[in-house]
């Protein structure tokens, strides 16, 4: 069997670690430090050394959701991302109607 060895960076946090994902048929197995990156130095914390380990969690979400009520529904990601936009929207106008209440100095915006 032969493992394949993917170069990448830590999601935890921003201190920017290397390590390589071990991967064999498409599976991650294991995550091997990377002794020539210049921040972790072939050292990963606890963090580093399970990141793979929430992939294969059995609770993870797979598809976008949207919350309806007090549900959530499965959408598409082209639906996923309009509802986001406007959700950002929405919470921009809520800042800027906060600013002009507390009459606080803000930028012109074509919201
Ligand atoms: S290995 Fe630890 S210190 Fe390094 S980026 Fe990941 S969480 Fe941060």
């Amino acid at each position: 069997m032969k493992f394949d060895m993917v170069l990448t960076t830590c999601p935890f946090c921003g201190t920017g670690c290397n390590f390589y994902l071990k991967v064999l048929g498409g599976e991650i197995t294991d995550v091997v430090p990377c002794k020539t990156h210049p921040v972790s130095e072939g050292e990963l914390c606890v963090l580093g050394r399970n990141a793979y380990k929430f992939i294969q969690n059995k609770n993870r979400l797979t598809k976008p959701l949207i919350r309806k009520g007090d549900d959530f529904i499965e959408v598409s990601w082209s639906e996923w991302q309009m509802a986001s936009l406007e959700s950002k929207k929405t919470l921009v106008r809520m800042l800027l109607q906060y600013c002009r209440v507390q009459n606080a100095p803000m930028k012109k915006t074509t919201l």
